[in-house]
């Protein structure tokens, strides 16, 4: 039997009133060994999952807008070109990585100023911060390419990491991309963008901890283990990748994509694989798309430092991890750095699995 009930909507403060099965799961605390966190799980406090869908905000539409900056022709717009694809063409390009046009970090400064006066440290905001235009039309979202496409953007973050790990200055690359104005987008053109930190970001350096702390106390890689055995949590499967829903999910309908065979550095890829991966995204994209009403989302790929020492490559593994932007954050978690999610990660598998596209 149902039971109606009023329910404040755990981290938006949105008041829904619905039926909410008086047998529903009981909360469930999962530990991340990935990220070293721990999620709550708190169906009671959600719609059912099948009812999570985005609400799409047409203004933030790149279908509703005509040309930018980012579109062919529009190119003296735009800061300067790094390369294109293909490297010879003209006004017929497909693919342009260019330098932002107001960049985070700058790349003319001095690396190796370092500043620790008083126990408060500083070093030069040296860096580089790369944008990937990933088609030339600005109706054209990721997954209206085609898999070779999407592979040509993989192969073009793979062309610019190579790139960018000649300087021992650079620690960590990060890869992402935001669609959608509540993803963080300011651009509606397909777009991603690539960041070279002089620094390790905490995310990465948690991550490393934690892989490690779990291949000692286990002998295995976390996400080698996380592609075997878990039929609950997987999605599809190509020739080399798995998708899955991650066993800890920090956010309904999270989606990680992991390489089968053990691979420490996303820059290691090569052109087989950047096309069997290009259509796996571009499925899981399109899944997650239909599912979810088109939602804003972010995809970043975590690969390993890029100058790692090779004791540390057993237990590194690059993935893609990707976020449908459903919920915002609260109190809750800046305090403790857990998450809640309201959709426990077999159910948003099941749903994503079973997703028929047209
Ligand atoms: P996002 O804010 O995620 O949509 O990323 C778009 C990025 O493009 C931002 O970081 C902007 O600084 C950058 N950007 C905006 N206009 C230009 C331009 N004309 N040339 C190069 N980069 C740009
Ligand atoms: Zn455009
Ligand atoms: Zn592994």
């Amino acid at each position: 039997m149902g039971q109606a009930h009023m329910c404040i909507s755990f981290l938006t403060g949105e008041v829904t009133v619905g039926l909410h099965m008086a047998a529903s799961r009981s909360p469930e605390i999962r530990k991340d060994a990935v990220h070293n966190r721990w999620v709550i799980f708190s169906p009671a406090r959600a719609r059912r999952p099948s009812d999570f869908k985005s609400k799409n905000d047409p203004s933030q539409n790149s279908r509703n807008q005509v040309e930018c900056a980012f579109c062919a022709g529009h190119e003296n717009e735009c800061a300067p070109e790094i390369f294109r694809f293909p490297p010879e063409s003209t006004s017929d390009w497909q693919i342009r990585v260019i330098q932002n046009l107001y960049p985070a970090l700058s790349r003319d400064l001095d690396p190796s100023s370092e500043d620790c006066a008083g126990g408060l440290v500083t070093v030069s905001g040296f860096g580089f911060h790369d944008v990937v235009i990933e088609s030339p039309s600005h109706p054209i979202v990721l997954t209206d390419l085609s898999p070779a496409q999407v592979a040509g953007v993989l192969l073009a973050y793979k062309k610019r990491i190579d790139q960018l790990r000649l300087l021992d200055s650079i620690k960590y690359v990060q890869v992402f991309k935001n669609h959608g104005a509540s993803a963080g987008a300011s651009m509606s053109h397909s777009h991603s963008q690539i960041m070279g930190l002089p620094v390790v970001p905490p995310t990465a350096s948690a991550r490393i901890q934690s892989m490690k702390e779990h291949y000692n106390e286990t002998g295995e890689c976390a996400l080698c283990e996380a592609t075997r055995n878990n039929n609950h949590l997987l999605i599809d499967e190509s020739g080399h990748f798995s998708s899955i829903t991650p066993f800890a999910a920090a956010f309904p309908f999270e989606i990680w994509i992991i390489p089968r065979k053990h691979s420490w550095h996303f820059h290691d890829i090569d052109n087989d694989k950047a096309s069997d991966l290009g259509g796996l995204l571009k499925l899981t994209l399109a899944k997650m798309s239909a599912q979810l009403n088109n939602p804003p989302y972010n995809f970043v790929i975590h690969s390993a430092l890029l100058h790692i020492d090779p004791s540390q490559t057993p237990f590194n593994h690059w993935f893609i991890q990707i976020v449908p932007q459903l919920t915002v954050l609260g109190g809750f978690e800046l305090g403790t750095g857990c998450y809640i999610n309201p959709v426990f990660p077999e159910e948003a598998a099941k749903l994503l699995r079973e997703v028929k596209l047209p």
